[in-house]
């Protein structure tokens, strides 16, 4: 059964360039209501735990690298069908193939730094929530 939660992340690119902002605007304006918010910054051996499962991926190190190259703002979002209507609103994650109207057509700068992140799957979710927000 579908929860009524997701986790994001705004990324370093977009924190840098001011779009903080912006992207929670769109995120409000598409119906999520922000349960927990929080600006921080990734060592590179944070990053690399959160993104533990791209490890074997190509592209790992430089992601791992890019995380931890600024703040990032950490939230955790609800609405129904929280999972799957938040991956809709950020769209894909190569910006080139991101429909118009989401946040990584308007804000990505490339597939790398795409500008937010959004959970997968419910379980992740829940995973990906209280690696930041543990009580
Ligand atoms: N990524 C990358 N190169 C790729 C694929 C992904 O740099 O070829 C980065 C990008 O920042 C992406 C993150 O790794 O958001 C996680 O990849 P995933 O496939 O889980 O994409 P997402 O779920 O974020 O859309
Ligand atoms: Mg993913």
């Amino acid at each position: 059964m579908a929860t009524n939660r997701t986790f994001t992340m705004i990324k370093p690119d977009a924190v840098k360039d001011n779009h903080i902002g912006g992207i929670l605007g769109m995120i409000e304006a598409g119906g999520f209501r922000i349960v927990e918010l929080q600006k921080v910054s990734l060592t590179p051996e944070r990053a690399g735990q959160f993104y533990a499962v791209h490890k074997e991926r190509p592209f790992y190190n430089d992601l791992v690298q890019y995380m931890s190259s600024g703040p990032i703002v950490a939230a955790i979002l609800e609405k129904d069908n929280a999972v799957a209507d938040f991956r809709t609103l950020i769209g894909a994650t190569n910006p080139a193939n991101a429909e118009e109207g989401t946040i990584r057509k308007k804000y990505a700068k490339s597939i790398e730094a795409n500008a937010v992140h959004g959970s997968d799957s419910d379980e992740n979710a829940q995973i990906e929530g209280d690696f930041y927000f543990s009580k």
